[in-house]
């Protein structure tokens, strides 16, 4: 449903209009027939549309403008840490020295990037409490991929080739449970408790010499940490497996407390959530893994090395790497940034990062949590988790919520997840916002559950304000339509 009577870009364009001038050839032509074979040879030319450049100009500026973006609104997608992303951060990843270097480059022609990669990971060792890291994954999922094939590396070396089997909270990511699957494993969930924490009694029911490793996100997707997270992982080493820190959403902890501090053996680090880079349709992530001793020997390979004249180089000669997940050295201008970010804040600073993310968090908590049900009634992290089942005798659901958040101006939360909370809307300020945002945010979350009373056609049928309306979800992502086709006369729809 496209409410948009702007053409497109196609039926804007005018045979023979110009946007640039080409310098005319300067090099003999030569007969692409001859150069490639005429069978693959188009016999016509491009049907690309003919514009002048101020057409183009405005019609991408104007696209520019349908989306929601963390530049334009406030974006609480619980479990994505939208963070505001300093420019100054694209200023430095820009810089000719970093940005034209090539991945085949010799060490001693790319030592300020090598020093670079090396103290990035020092930097995710102190942050994390591990002992070794590597920058190759690229994605937070990725990292997970790799840190599970480091625990069968792991077990397979000690010959414990029966571990099969990695254990899941039912609240976790969905990730986790599909990087066990993708690398092999057997996937157990394993039960939450009424505080929202892992039930103890089921983990310790379910581990035992066949399991390779616990995989956990904490403070968890409910935005609640763990109580008992010392025991979780002691139940897991005493029957020999190993403890997986999914670090993803570090936002709440750093400075404060490090998963290798709390036993775990190997974590990975979302490089595009808490430290800051874009992120959100498609664009580059970087997902590190980081490990303690026991682990390092079987970290991807090139590592990143210094040798005792102080000079930096990739490291090949690794016989017991689980080899390459990733080209090269993984996403080096997102890890550029993210370094950028870590040296601009400092360690006071990011400690001051987590401070404000559980402050923003608990403040819209306390406003929101007397007009939407609050399934677990703790003081959370960086991230909440509503329920709008008290809006269901209204025929308004979760969705009906976010939709209806669009015509506010805001990017809705996260919503049905984690899957233990019915009608979810999962919320994460991050600590960019200012309290005028947060309170504007709130303000619109109390007015939709008012108008679910008085007018609830007007939020069953939201959003209104946006460019496009509802679309058949299922419809959208099975079968997009995405293609222009000539039509004789056609008029833009
Ligand atoms: C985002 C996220 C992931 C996955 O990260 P990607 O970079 O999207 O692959 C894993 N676990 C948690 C808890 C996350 O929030």
């Amino acid at each position: 449903m496209s409410r948009s009577t702007e053409p497109l870009i196609f039926e804007l364009s005018s045979p023979g209009r110009l946007g640039v001038d080409l310098p005319r050839c300067d090099v003999p032509s030569v007969d692409p027939g001859k150069a490639i074979g005429q069978n693959l040879v188009s016999s016509t030319g491009p049907d690309l549309p003919e514009l002048s450049e101020i057409d183009v100009i405005r019609h991408f500026t104007r696209l520019s403008k349908r989306n929601i973006g963390v530049d334009t609104s406030f974006y609480p997608l619980g479990s994505c840490t939208m963070k505001y992303n300093p420019k100054v951060n694209e200023d430095l990843a820009s810089l000719p020295g970093f940005a034209s270097v090539h991945p085949l480059q010799p060490a001693d022609d790319a030592q300020g990037t090598l020093r670079l990669l090396y103290e990035l990971e020092q930097f995710l060792v102190e942050i994390g409490g591990m002992d070794a890291a590597s920058l190759q994954p690229a994605a937070g999922a990725q990292g997970e991929m790799t840190g599970l094939m480091l625990i069968r590396a792991y077990h397979m070396a000690n010959g414990d080739s029966a571990r099969r089997k990695i254990l899941v909270p039912d609240s976790s990511h969905g990730t986790n449970p599909a990087s066990a699957a993708l690398t092999g494993f057997e996937v157990v969930e394993v039960m939450s408790n009424d505080r929202g924490g892992v039930d103890l009694e089921d983990l310790k029911r379910l581990t035992d010499e066949t399991v390779a490793g616990l995989m956990l996100t904490n403070p968890n997707t409910l935005g609640l940490f763990d109580e008992n997270i010392e025991e979780i992982v002691k139940i897991v080493h005493n029957a020999g497996g190993l403890a997986y820190y999914d670090g993803a959403n570090m936002n709440a902890i750093l400075g404060i407390c490090r998963p290798g501090d709390m036993g775990f053996d190997v974590m990975h680090f979302n490089l595009h959530k808490t430290f800051s880079t874009p992120h959100g349709g498609g664009g580059p992530g970087s997902g590190p893994v980081a490990v303690k001793k026991h682990l390092t020997r079987f970290l991807p390979k090139p590592r990143v090395r210094k040798d005792s004249d102080g000079r930096y180089y990739l490291d090949n000669d690794c016989p017991d790497s689980i080899g390459k997940v990733r080209s090269f050295c993984g996403n080096v201008g997102v890890c550029i940034k993210a370094y950028c970010y870590i040296r601009q804040m400092g360690a006071a600073g990011l400690t001051e990062v987590s401070k404000n993310a559980v402050l923003n968090a608990n403040y819209l908590l306390s406003r929101l949590k007397g007009t939407y049900d609050l399934p677990y009634d703790r003081t959370c992290m960086h991230e909440f988790v509503l329920s709008a089942e008290n809006l269901k005798s209204s025929g308004v659901k979760a969705r009906d919520v976010a939709k209806r958040l669009l015509d506010y101006g805001v990017h809705p939360p996260t919503v049905y997840f984690p899957l233990i909370v019915h009608e979810a809307l999962m919320v994460e300020p991050t600590e960019t916002e200012t309290i005028e945002t947060l309170d504007a945010f709130a303000d619109a979350m109390i007015a939709i559950a008012r108008e679910s009373e008085s007018d609830k056609e007007k939020v069953l049928g939201a959003p209104h304000e946006t460019v496009v309306g509802r679309l058949d979800e299922v419809l959208a992502a099975r079968k997009p339509d995405l293609r222009w086709k000539p039509r004789a006369g056609a008029a833009a729809e």
